[in-house]
């Protein structure tokens, strides 16, 4: 609010940045500096930083998120299974209403998780 005043008291136009909110007097593309600056670099960033960047991102998006293990149920839902095609959160079509699930779906299942709190 103080600078949104000092802004108003120099006359220079500002509209809140669409990605933060902080006011900023880039009224075109309507970013402050630094999240125009992380928008327009991340892609590059990503693409010729490799792992290295992709763990580096990882750990600004999921740090300090709970981790837990996956139940045998979660597991055996895991993911689309690659034989019988269920879907995500659904158990396998094993026929005869067998328990379980398909082998090469539980290849691809996490034992753990970490957990995330989306907005
Ligand atoms: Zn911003
Ligand atoms: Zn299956």
């Amino acid at each position: 609010m103080m600078l949104e005043e000092r802004y108003k008291n120099l006359g220079v136009a500002f509209v809140p940045c669409e990605t933060c909110g902080d006011p900023t007097d880039k009224t075109g593309t309507k970013r402050c500096d630094g999240c125009w600056e992380v928008e327009h670099r991340l892609a590059d960033y990503v693409r010729y930083g490799g792992d290295v960047a992709r763990a580096h991102l990882a750990k600004a998006l999921y740090d300090g998120g709970e981790v837990r293990e996956l139940s045998v149920h979660e597991r055996h839902r895991w993911g689309a299974c690659p034989v019988c095609h269920a879907q995500h959160g659904q158990p396998c079509s094993g026929g005869k209403g067998a328990p379980g699930a398909h082998v090469r779906r539980l290849q691809f299942a996490p034992l753990r998780v970490r957990e995330v709190a989306v907005p």
